[in-house]
Formats: structure tokens, C-alpha cells, sequence
């Protein structure tokens, strides 16, 4: 382990990283030379995992100004290489949400958007908490690659129109050391990490137009909306500063987007919808359109944002989407046989693929009404516990553990009717003994009718 006088030594024109950590630890502004010294630091080897634990939770308690936020956004992004579109200019656009359970707008969005002739380098990421992960799900279909050299990329993005890749020792190291780390030290829900997270990401990109999910609820990481809207302005400010044309949705987390939560069994929800199968999730369809309708509008491909939808709706109807997804899939590593497999109408073969835990639980209604409210906080925590997520940076994902839901919010129950059914294996009460009991205690009845969702809160644009 480096000492504090090593460190001291090898850097003496610089102050030493423990200098930088008790600066910020003691409620004082980093100048941009030393946030730059920090990230430079997780690659050149002066930073340590104690380091940057230590930095995240100074970071977390103290907070950050406008100026050190946007140092650390731009450092982050320079800590690695940045791609470029010359040739796609007016057509290059991304979407990038907070995290969420069951959300997996991404997934269909992607390939939609490349099917409307636009240009998606998406770079996502993996769960955080006990939020789900794009990447992690992709990862449920075998073989799926998520680490992509630059020359992949532009392939990608040239041929397919869209890819979905992860940070990389090229693309934003410094986001990908710092993701892993937040993720297990309990310093997630911060303004300036989340931030400069999402946007050293996305101005890495070079992209023409950006919309931004911000969740608020039980179960994201802003819990009320006023806290959403603080964290969307910032988001506002920050990439206008770089450069990026940006537009906000605020959404509600109070219940699960769809019917699934998983990473195998998010997948099968995401088909579903681009195969535009009977009983397909309305909520999920809804946001995908609106979101991505959005995106069509800030780039001159609609003239309303109802047109922007419609287009977007069009290609799940038509195959057009489904068809780049197929494209996308096998161009990051999937066989052709395994994709033609899932963009097949055999569920049976579907469901072969994107294996599902073998020990099912259903969870039964204790009243009879309308359902006013299901937990996501609490099902996330299930399907993170049980292994569908981490709690340490080295744990490996269990793609199979999953929830389908059988009841949308509104939708009238029965007493000891089925209102979800948890996918788990042999092992799950060990990994999480609470698990059934947060299971049924995660339906609220009311006994009055309840009016559907309205997950759209407010639009910054
Ligand atoms: N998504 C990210 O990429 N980073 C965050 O910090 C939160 C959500």
C-alpha cells in the first residue's frame, strides 16, 4: 500500500491524493486541477480503491459547486478517448435514464431509433443498488458483448445503426472505476456522481440530441419529485455547458415499468413489445414512444411530438425494430442461430434461451379491489438479493432470477388471486430469508376503483 509520504514524494509539485480527499472531506472546493490530478490518478496508479471510497463518500456528504461538477464531468469524460461522427451529423442521439426497476427502455428504444434511419452509440450501464442494468440484461443473451473496441463501435454504428457497450480502459475509464465503486459504498444517490456519471458518458458520444430519464420514487434514487426536478436541472446545466442539445423527463418509480424484473426475463418483456405481441406492456410502449418520439422531434425527423411517437410505434408494428435488434445482437457477439431463435415466434424456444430459476413462487392476494400500488423498492431488493444484482463489485449476476407481474396498477384482484410470480433457485431463502414475506406485503388493494399510472411527472426541454 502507497503511504501518504510516498505519495507525497512522487507528486510534490501536486498536493497528495489523502490532501485532496481532506480537502473535500473538510467542505472546501476542489479546483480543476486537482479533481484532474484525482482522475488521472485511477489510471496512473497514484489512486487506490481506499482512495476513491474515501473521495466518494467526502463527495457524497459534502456535496459539490456547479464548478467541480462540470470539472469532474469533463475530466471523466477525458480520462479516456472520444468517439466521433462526421459523416452522421444531425442524426446521432441517445437516451440515458437514472435507474429504475424494470426498466429497460433502452433495450427496444436502441433498435427503434436505428429503424427510423438515426445513429445510436449507446454507452449504458450496469446495475447500481437495486436499480437493473442495460448492460447486464443484454448480457442474459449468450454470448451478447457489451466491451467494444473504438473500430466496433464505428462498425457498429456505420452497418447497424445502433450498439449498446459499455465503458471500457479506452471509453471513460475513469465512469467505470467510479461506477463499480459507488455501486458497493453506498454513495449512488448524489447529484454531482450522477451527474457527471450520465454526462461523461453521453458527451463522449458526440451526440446531436440527448433525452434524460430522471425517476423519482421508493425505489430510484431521488426519492420525491422536487428532488428529481433538482437533479434534472443540474443534468440541464451541465450539458448545455458541453455542448449537447438535452430535453428532461421526470417519471415517476413508485411501481415497476412493465410487467418483468430481471435481466433474462427483461429481455422476453423487451421482445415482446418489438414483436408488438398481443398483451405487450402498454406502460413500457408508452415511455419507449414518448421518449424516443422526443428524440425525432430535437433532431427535425418529426414535427410533433405526436408524429414522434407514431414513428417510433411504427416500427414495432412493422418488424423494423426487431429487425435491427437481430442485427445489433449478432454484431456484438451472439450467434446468428441464437438470434434468429429469439426473434422467433416460439415462446418455447424464446424461453430456452432466456432461462428463468426453476423454483416458482406465486404471490397471492390478501383482498379484494383494485390494485393502488406495487413495491418496486421491495421487489428490486427480492431480485437483488436473490442474485439478480450485486452487492459486491466481483459478484456475479444469476440472469435467471426474475418477477412477472400478473396485475398493472388499476387493475381489479381478487382475494387469493395470483398477482406475481418470483422465478428463484434452491438457494434463495438462504441468500435472502425475508424474501417471501417482502414479496406479499408488496401489493397495495384499494377498495376503490384507481386510476391507471401517469408516469410522466413533468418535460424539461
Ligand atoms: N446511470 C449512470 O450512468 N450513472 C449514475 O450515476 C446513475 C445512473
Amino acid at each position: 500500500m502507497t503511504s501518504v509520504a510516498q505519495t507525497m514524494n512522487t507528486n510534490n509539485h501536486h498536493a497528495s491524493i489523502p490532501d485532496l480527499i481532506a480537502k473535500k472531506r473538510d467542505g472546501h472546493e476542489l479546483q480543476p486541477d486537482e479533481i484532474k490530478q484525482f482522475i488521472s490518478g485511477l489510471s496512473n496508479g497514484d489512486v487506490q480503491d481506499c482512495h476513491v471510497g474515501a473521495m466518494l463518500m467526502a463527495i457524497f456528504i459534502r456535496g459539490m459547486s456547479e464548478k467541480e461538477i462540470c470539472s469532474l464531468t469533463m475530466s471523466m469524460r477525458d480520462s479516456g478517448e472520444r468517439l466521433k461522427w462526421p459523416h452522421y451529423r444531425g442524426s446521432v442521439v441517445d437516451k440515458h435514464s437514472t435507474g429504475g426497476i424494470g426498466d429497460k427502455i433502452s433495450i427496444p428504444l436502441a433498435p427503434a431509433l436505428a429503424a427510423c434511419d438515426l445513429k445510436v452509440p449507446m454507452m449504458a450501464g450496469r446495475g447500481l443498488g437495486i436499480t437493473g442494468g442495460t448492460l447486464d440484461k443484454l448480457e442474459s443473451m449468450p454470448g451478447y458483448q457489451t466491451q467494444l473496441t473504438d473500430e466496433k463501435i464505428l462498425e457498429q454504428i456505420s452497418t447497424v445503426g445502433c450498439g449498446i457497450f459499455s465503458q471500457s480502459l479506452k471509453l471513460n475509464p475513469a465512469d467505470r472505476y467510479l461506477y463499480a465503486i459507488r455501486d458497493v459504498t453506498a454513495t449512488v444517490p448524489n447529484n454531482a456522481l450522477i451527474v457527471s456519471s450520465i454526462l461523461s458518458k453521453k458527451s463522449i458520444e458526440d451526440l446531436d440530441a440527448l433525452v434524460l430519464d430522471v425517476k423519482y420514487g421508493a425505489s430510484a434514487f431521488m426519492k420525491t419529485a422536487e428532488q428529481a426536478e433538482l437533479l434534472a436541472e443540474w443534468l440541464f446545466k451541465v450539458s448545455e455547458m458541453l455542448g449537447m442539445k438535452t430535453c428532461c423527463y421526470i417519471t415517476e418509480m413508485n411501481n415497476p415499468i412493465g410487467f418483468c424484473i430481471g435481466n433474462a426475463i427483461e429481455i422476453h418483456e423487451s421482445l415482446d413489445l418489438m414483436k408488438y405481441k398481443t398483451g405487450h406492456s402498454k406502460d413500457l410502449e408508452e415511455l419507449v414512444c414518448e421518449q424516443g418520439g422526443r428524440l425525432l422531434v430535437l433532431v427535425n425527423k418529426a414535427e410533433t411530438i405526436e408524429q414522434g411517437r407514431e414513428l417510433i410505434r411504427e416500427t414495432f408494428k412493422n418488424g423494423s425494430a426487431l429487425k435491427k435488434f437481430h442485427e445489433m445482437i449478432v454484431g456484438q457477439g451472439v450467434s446468428k442461430t441464437v438470434a434468429d431463435q429469439l426473434v422467433g415466434d416460439d415462446e418455447t424456444i424464446v424461453s430456452s434461451v432466456l432461462k428463468l430459476a426453476h423454483v416458482q413462487h406465486q404471490a397471492i392476494a390478501l383482498q379484494t379491489g383494485f390494485v393502488q400500488s406495487i413495491d418496486s423498492f421491495k421487489l428490486g431488493t427480492i431480485v437483488q438479493r436473490l442474485g439478480g444484482g450485486r452487492l459486491k463489485s466481483t459478484d456475479k449476476i444469476d440472469f435467471s432470477i426474475g418477477i412477472r407481474l400478473l396485475k398493472h396498477v388499476g387493475d381489479p384482484v381478487q382475494e387469493n388471486e395470483p398477482w406475481a410470480i418470483l422465478y428463484a433457485n434452491d438457494d434463495a431463502f438462504r441468500r435472502y430469508p425475508k424474501y417471501l414475506e417482502d414479496l406479499n406485503a408488496s401489493l397495495h388493494v384499494s377498495s376503490t376503483p384507481v386510476e391507471p399510472l401517469q408516469r410522466i411527472h413533468k418535460v424539461l426541454c
